[in-house]
């Protein structure tokens, strides 16, 4: 990896991350590593305090499992150090709540950052720096090899937690059609940290997101899906009388993805690829248009 990385940590959250992206190669990517406490203040007047001595200078700025008002402390950081992109992953809902994210932001003075919730939804974004870094990190991308059983499973990018390549191995021998649902099962024994508090902004846990990832890079590389919520188009009413209701409510669709978009006729299509089944459309459609189907997908 082509870039400095430096990292701000805090909790078993961030030792894990570092220790994949160590474990992965990438060790002399990291130039430096500040650890804070997990029980700073939630609120702090005076940042000087915290800011770390002896910065280096680096290109990107990671930001693990820091709560709190002690986020805002990455512009200051990054004036410091010469970052211009930092990306900060967000696995609890109340780790950094939207308004504090907008004043992060406001505060960034030119510093490119990114929320990832979770960090396993990172794409790239169009910033050279960030993208070097999701080049091998973020939302998972693999290669599955075999014809009926799962032989081989080669990691393009991973979870930068390691739940991608701990999954991977543990799917190895099982039936190719098991392995969609299988995904979602070890990815809860790695185990995945993501809280299972429902996030009040996308209307789901986080800990389910970084499930739905780990399925949709399975479904992808087989080509098909096992179970899918699905538009029934002679019901749906598109935008006449629900203006999308679904794209609106997806889970998905909030942090980012494409699973519910608008075909010609104006109704709803849902991608099977990256739909996680977790029926909130089906609850919320006022037609009753959307149900889930439990058989071979084609994608
Ligand atoms: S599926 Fe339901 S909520 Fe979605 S566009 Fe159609 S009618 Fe509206
Ligand atoms: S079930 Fe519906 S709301 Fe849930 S992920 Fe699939 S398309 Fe989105």
């Amino acid at each position: 990896m082509n870039i400095k990385i430096f990292i701000l940590s805090s909790g078993d959250y961030g030792s894990r991350i570092i220790n994949n992206i160590a474990n992965r190669g990438f060790a002399s990517s990291i130039v430096g590593l500040h650890e804070f406490s997990e029980d700073l203040p939630e609120f702090i007047d005076d940042f000087n305090n915290y800011i770390p001595k002896d910065l280096p200078e680096c290109d990107l700025i990671l930001s693990l499992g820091l709560k709190g008002d002690i986020n805002m402390i990455l512009t200051e950081i990054a004036s410091k150090t010469g970052a211009k992109s930092a990306i900060v992953e967000i696995h609890d809902p109340a780790q950094l709540p939207i308004g504090l994210q907008r004043e992060i932001e406001a505060s960034s003075n030119g510093l490119k950052i990114v929320f990832a919730k979770p960090l396993c939804s990172l794409q790239p974004v169009g910033d050279k720096i960030i993208d070097e870094f999701a080049k091998y990190f973020g939302k998972p991308e693999i290669e599955i090899d075999g014809e009926r059983f799962v032989k081989k499973i080669n990691v393009i990018r991973g979870a930068p937690c390691g739940s991608t390549w701990y999954v991977a191995e543990k799917l190895e021998g099982i039936p190719l059609e098991d392995a969609e649902l299988e995904s979602g099962n070890k990815i809860h024994n790695y185990p995945c940290i993501a809280s299972m508090a429902t996030d009040s902004i996308v209307g789901d846990t986080i800990l389910h997101l970084a499930g739905y990832k780990i399925k949709e890079a399975v479904k992808e590389s087989l080509g098909f899906a096992t179970r899918s919520a699905v538009v029934d188009e002679s019901s749906c009413r598109g935008g006449e009388d629900c203006e999308h209701l679904c794209i609106d409510i997806c889970p998905n669709v909030k942090i980012g993805g494409n699973t519910i978009t608008v075909n010609d006729n104006g109704k709803a299509v849902i991608n099977s690829a990256s739909c996680g089944c977790c029926e909130i459309c089906i609850r919320e459609c006022p037609y009753g248009a959307i149900e889930i189907i439990e058989e071979k997908i084609d994608l």
